[in-house]
């Protein structure tokens, strides 16, 4: 028996591609770096989500179980500023951005994850952590009464980001006279302490005094709570490796002493002009702007998903259309083998679709190579059209292949996902028109009503099982 293809990945710690598996015998468990609500995520972020997904999928398609979570950061700096110049409380100022995130996650087509924990209700599992890095001699009180990490305290410190911890040591003593607070200026802050003018009324209690917790800390409290102190992935964009993820692998290591995470998964940036989308430039789109613009949520989810997620992709229209085109490509592929009725085909079909399912198997499994997977798809799609043209495909075997369309799709997520157009019903009243019109050999009216149609931005699909009504790609 053939060896089943197994689901590797590249891991940034080690370097080389590792095999993805559960290591408690159950499901793959994988914590995601979610957003910082205090705006509306834009499409960088949502290449990051995208590709989660696309993992998340590809765990299942391999044939195993995954338990994601994905936190939502409401306590951060740029939170806490946003509820203090509104005036109103941090629940009430992220509310809007938490709820616009799982809009968008629809919108995209993203699955769920299992659970995504809100920072403000982790504070005691944070405080505990921090508790125990200071019994253990790694944290210290700062002068400012902030609590923070020793970095010098946990040797490996650098081994996910490839950093060495002299380089840092030297680095930072030159930008100590900044650094009044801490032992040393890489040091990290755990616990911050209350600054009633930064923070207005925004602050939790704790045995180190009035204050919030630091970004890093957050997340390994949320990932040990809910997955456990030793995880399957930890996956995030690239600019989490340095300091976010070294960080959490400092704290979760030294209190629990277990390792932290096994594959440590890291997307590149999404790029406009050639330079990293995000909001401190401005040079940033959300998937709002882009559905404003008339594009829909499954044309940006392919034109995210079709490069290869360790490669930088930069955003251009021209791209998002090529994404819009390929994606009627499939859709008219779609529609020709539904409206096939055909009782002869031929084996050919056969071969095709398992050579095809081969090939798509072995690109994922390869570090979710999508580019291979999806240039199997269309050459299955080519193909396949060139037997419709020979009527060489029977009603069994069109079947056949949506079949393996659909299997392929919970991966890619794209293929049966059409948002329904809302037709305007004159339109569909004026193809009847037209269709009647052609059945009395009426050609002008029938010619008539075809320009109208055009002009209203739709032109009319005639097969042998009817006529449809398909709008105008844009130009
Ligand atoms: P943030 O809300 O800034 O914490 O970012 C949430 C996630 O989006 C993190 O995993 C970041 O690494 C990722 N991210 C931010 N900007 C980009 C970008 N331009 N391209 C891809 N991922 C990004
Ligand atoms: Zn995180």
């Amino acid at each position: 028996m053939q060896d089943p293809v197994r689901l590797r990945l590249h891991n940034t710690e080690s370097r080389v591609l590792e095999e993805v598996f559960p290591s408690d015998g159950k499901a793959v468990r994988m914590y995601t770096c979610g957003p910082t609500v205090y705006n509306f995520a834009h499409i960088g972020n949502f290449r990051t989500y995208v590709f989660e997904d696309l993992l998340r999928r590809s765990i299942k398609f391999f044939g195993m179980k995954v338990h994601q979570v994905m936190n939502l950061t409401d306590i951060d700096d740029k939170t806490l500023k946003g509820a203090i110049e509104g005036g109103i409380p941090l629940d009430v100022y992220t509310e809007p951005y938490k709820k616009a995130f799982f809009e968008d996650l629809q919108a995209l087509g993203l699955e769920p994850a299992d659970a995504y924990p809100e920072a403000t209700k982790y504070i005691p599992a944070m405080i505990k952590l921090i508790q125990t890095l200071i019994e253990k001699g790694v944290a210290y009180h700062g002068q400012d009464r902030s609590v923070y990490f020793a970095i010098r305290k946990f040797p490996s410190y650098g081994r996910l980001s490839h950093l060495h911890l002299d380089e840092l040591q030297v680095g930072a003593s030159q930008r100590i006279a900044d650094e009044y607070d801490k032992e040393n200026a890489a040091d990290f802050v755990l616990w911050k302490s209350y600054d009633p003018e930064r923070d207005g009324e925004i602050y939790w209690e704790s045995p180190f005094g009035r204050g919030r917790p630091g970004w890093h800390i957050e997340c390994s409290a949320m990932a040990i709570e809910l997955l456990g102190p030793s995880i399957d992935i930890h996956a995030g964009g690239v600019d989490n490796i340095f300091p976010h993820h070294e960080n959490e692998i400092a704290q979760s290591e030294c209190c629990t002493s277990q390792r932290f995470a096994r594959i440590w998964a890291h997307s590149e940036h999404l790029l406009v002009d050639h330079k990293k989308m995000s909001k401190s430039a401005g040079n940033f789109y959300t998937l709002r702007d882009l559905l404003n613009r008339g594009y829909t949520g499954r044309q940006v989810r392919f034109a995210l998903l079709s490069t290869h997620y360790r490669s930088q992709l930069n955003f251009t229209f021209a791209s998002l259309q090529a994404a819009a085109s390929s994606l009627e490509r499939l859709d008219d592929f779609i529609a020709r083998l539904e409206g096939i009725q055909n009782d002869k085909g031929q084996p050919q079909a056969e071969i095709l679709l398992h050579d095809a399912h081969q090939k798509f198997s072995a690109a994922l499994a390869d570090d979710l190579n999508i580019s291979p997977a999806l240039g199997t798809l269309f050459d299955l799609v080519r193909s396949v059209n060139t037997l419709c043209d020979e009527n060489r495909i029977s009603k069994l075997e069109a079947e056949k292949i949506l079949q393996f369309l659909k299997n392929i799709d919970t991966v890619l997520g794209v293929l049966f996902t059409r948002e329904e157009e809302e037709i305007p019903i004159e339109l569909q009243e004026m193809l009847v028109k037209r269709n009647e019109a052609r059945a009395e050999k009426n050609w002008p009216l029938a010619d008539e009503c075809r320009q109208l149609i055009y002009e209203h931005g739709y032109v009319i699909e005639d097969s042998p099982t009817g006529s449809r009504l398909k709008k105008l790609a844009k130009s």
